[in-house]
């Protein structure tokens, strides 16, 4: 799974990179799930002791385009987990009282406590991304963001925190697949916007943007990784094995208990 890192200060060209990609995964999406199913049970028993050891601190990013399954990961990767350490920050358009504080505060007050893992659906990385591209702010001001987002996040890092960020890779088909798709179903619809269609037409403005975020903003501590994800089976595989091979490295351990328990007898 490491070809999907981002290396520092590289020069990402999203055109190069297949959003269809299924890896090893030639055979289809059966293989695959028996795999997923063996890394959600693995995960599981990570974020059980993620909270009982109550020592790191976990944050993960996700960033796509719309319907690029940000929504659909979450579902899908952290079904298993236990929601009493495991929470979910969403990132909308900013509040008249979040436009009045600097970008990263709505962000700081979200980021993980120890022992819980944080799932970040959009971040602080929209003020790189929407912003530029409808030019919220001047150039001068966002250009700035890449270097005040990597000292922010090395700050996490170096209190305690595992980040690890995903790019959703989709293409301009998949998207219309995917959009006409929660046009047709009304158990969907409630997602579509039509504003959606404006950005849609912003996509190659959009990818400029992404590729300068990936490219300039992974870093050791942060590493952004791009994952194919017009196959959804694939996505949620790759994640689920990089959060898996990142949090086992952490070599956790359950805590002993405060007291003495050696020959305590329950009557
Ligand atoms: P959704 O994720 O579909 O609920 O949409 C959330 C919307 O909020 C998206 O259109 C984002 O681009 C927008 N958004 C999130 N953060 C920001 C930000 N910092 N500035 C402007 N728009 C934002
Ligand atoms: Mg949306």
């Amino acid at each position: 799974m490491k070809k999907y890192l981002v290396k520092p200060d590289t020069k990402v060209n999203l055109s190069k990179i297949d959003p269809s990609d299924t890896g090893d995964f030639k055979g289809g999406k059966e293989a695959a799930l028996i795999e997923f199913q063996k890394l959600n049970a693995k995960l599981e028993a990570l974020q059980e002791l993620l909270y009982a050891e109550h020592k790191h601190k976990v944050l993960i990013v996700l960033q796509a385009m719309d319907a690029g399954g940000k929504d659909g990961t979450i579902r899908r990767v952290f079904d298993s987990v236990n929601p009493a350490g495991v929470r979910v920050a969403s990132f909308k358009a900013p509040t008249a009282e979040e436009l009045d504080h600097d970008y990263l505060w709505r962000i700081h007050k979200q980021t993980p406590a120890k022992g819980e893992m944080v799932i970040f659906n959009r971040s602080h990385y929209e003020d790189v991304l929407v912003v530029r591209v409808h030019n919220y702010v001047p150039p001068e001001v966002w250009k700035k963001r890449f270097d005040q987002i990597n000292e922010f996040e090395r700050t996490l890092a170096e209190s305690g925190t595992t980040i690890l960020k995903f790019y959703l890779h989709i293409d301009l088909d998949e998207q219309k697949e995917r959009l006409q798709a929660r046009l047709d179903d009304p158990t969907k619809r409630w997602k579509f916007r039509l504003g959606d269609l404006d950005e849609r037409k912003l996509w190659g403005s959009y990818m400029e943007a992404f590729e300068d975020v990936l490219g300039k903003t992974s870093t050791d501590y942060a590493p952004w990784h791009i994952i194919p994800a017009n196959r959804k089976w694939y996505r949620d595989l790759v994640i689920s094995s990089i959060l898996v091979e990142t949090l086992e490295d952490l070599k956790m351990k359950f805590p002993e208990s405060e007291e003495n328990l050696d020959g305590v007898v329950i009557e």
